[in-house]
């Protein structure tokens, strides 16, 4: 029998957050290394460049890959021979690793978790409660699974109840390109097939687990169906050309990981998830010999790499920028941003569509750019602590009384925009620009000064005021309505299918 102590596995589940908030797996490094020596695509190869330049900075600080540090997701396997010595639940265990985590001066993340949820959406200041799934095992051992979730790829997820005949491949091909840019790639899928609705969701979550290693089996060949359907997958994913942050290019998927279990004769569920720029996961495995002791990468981990910036590259005062000046901006240029900017996301849009219609905002948005994020709060002596982009479709509701009401001239989030928002972007001759996804450590580096404006009971949400000295972005949506995440898969899914670029991997 073994005796498993409460605090050995509370620290153990703080410890192991920590760890992830800030060192990508290594296997996820290397990956994202041969991703970058491949890309031909200038824009793609830049996005991939600062995802790696941010992880090792990230590394070295000991901060946050992403503001979005995540919903935490713990897998236990118990083994039948552990007892515990504890006066708490295991979920209870769970969840004070989990604040213990969050609430870590030296490296605080932010609480991302709302209770309520189609209510008052309240934060829990802690980010508890955990998701947390247990199985009971053979053995004397706790095996644990802890993952951090952002919350942009977890809300692409999908599932699909097929027809035993329908093919599984034309199904993931049709809705990868719905998902768009949102889930920050290049990533990882994780596909769960069979056993019944909720079975094939916890095998897709399962499968982001497992470590890349596609190329391992491209060297030794299929054994099995599920890895016939990785090989599969992963080529024609990749040649959908979506690529990096959904700015076309080589590179969509590291990995694809499929899970499979028996189902039913008249179903085959099917479900996918995936894993985005910030993939978080460890394992560890407790023994009854105190807490797990996790061991760190290596600086020599990260590839050397180095930001080639063209020559379609402007310096950009936001402080004095007119709607003439936008209109010069071509989709895909590259702009360094100084100058103060706002920021605001869902809960603050919210808020002032309401106050729009009741009178005047608390802050005048005319000529004004606003930045959709939720940044991690500082320490030590940061202005604000790691600030990449939120989804920006999440705002595309708001986009046209935003513009037409208040005068807001762009408008600064990840990944595309719907039709609605580029619609009214044209309309009144605004901008949407694009900063990179999990690159949120490096983007800080940019601010060099914040202050609250609006709404400061809103916590991450509320409405800043940055001061900026050369923020990278890319045009997005120009003032005509042209997206680069409409026209650049489109051109790279035929240069790959026309082979004037080298596609192999
Ligand atoms: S990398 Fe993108 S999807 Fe992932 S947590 Fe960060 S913002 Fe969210």
């Amino acid at each position: 029998m073994t005796v498993i102590k409460q605090d050995d596995l509370i620290t153990s589940i703080a410890d192991a957050l920590q760890y992830i908030s800030y060192y990508h797996p290594v296997d996820f490094i290397q990956a994202m290394g041969q991703a970058y020596q491949r890309e031909q695509n200038p824009a793609a190869r830049d996005a991939i460049a600062q995802i790696l330049i941010n992880s090792r900075m990230c590394a070295m600080g000991h901060r946050p890959i992403c503001q979005d540090t995540g919903i935490v997701t713990v897998f236990l396997k118990v083994g039948m021979k552990v007892q515990w010595e504890a006066d708490m639940s295991v979920t209870e265990m769970c969840n004070e690793g989990i604040r213990r985590a969050y609430l870590l001066p030296d490296n605080l993340l932010r609480a991302s978790i709302l209770d309520d949820p189609d209510g008052a959406r309240r934060n829990t200041n802690d980010n508890t409660p955990g998701v947390i799934h247990y199985e009971i095992v053979a053995g004397d051992k706790v095996e644990v699974n802890v993952a951090a979730k952002g919350g942009g790829s977890e809300a692409k997820s999908k599932f699909i109840m097929l027809n035993p005949s329908d093919s599984v491949v034309d199904w993931v091909l049709s809705v990868i390109p719905q998902m768009g840019a949102g889930w920050c790639p290049p990533g990882m899928l994780g596909i769960g097939i069979g056993g019944t609705a909720e079975k094939a969701m916890i095998l897709a979550k399962e499968a982001l687990l497992e470590p890349i290693d596609i190329q391992e089996l491209r060297a030794r060949g299929a054994k099995t169906r599920a890895e016939e359907l990785r090989l599969e997958l992963f080529d024609k994913v990749n040649r959908l050309g979506i690529g990096a942050q959904g700015l076309g290019g080589l590179t969509t998927v590291m990995d694809v990981k499929v899970k499979d279990f028996p189902t039913h004769a008249a179903n085959k569920a099917v479900a996918i998830i995936p894993n985005c720029a910030a993939t978080r996961h460890t394992h560890f495995s407790l023994d009854g010999n105190g807490p797990a002791e996790l061991v760190p990468p290596k600086l020599e981990d990260w590839p050397e790499v180095t930001r080639e910036v063209g020559d379609n590259v402007r310096r950009v005062n936001l402080d004095t920028i007119t709607r003439d000046d936008v209109k010069a901006w071509k989709p895909g240029d590259t702009l360094l941003l100084s100058g103060k900017m706002l920021t605001g996301r869902d809960a603050a849009h919210k808020r002032m569509i309401d106050m729009l219609d009741r009178g005047t905002l608390p802050v005048d948005l005319n000529g004004r750019f606003i930045y959709y994020v939720g940044p991690v709060d500082p320490i030590r002596d940061e202005v604000v602590g790691p600030a990449g982009p939120t989804t920006a479709t999440r705002m595309d509701k708001f986009t046209r009384i935003m513009l037409e009401r208040t005068g807001l001239l762009g408008m600064i989030g990840k990944a595309e925009r719907g039709p609605t928002a580029i619609e009214a972007i044209r309309d009144y001759a605004a901008v949407y620009l694009m900063a990179v996804g999990g690159a949120a450590y490096l983007v800080s580096q940019a601010i060099k000064a914040s202050k609250v404006v609006a709404f400061p009971e809103l916590g991450m949400e509320a409405v800043y005021e940055f001061e900026l000295e050369d923020m990278p972005v890319t045009v997005a949506v120009d003032h005509l309505g042209e997206s680069v995440h409409q026209t650049g898969p489109r051109i790279w899914a035929e240069k790959i299918s026309q082979q004037v670029v080298n596609f192999d991997f």
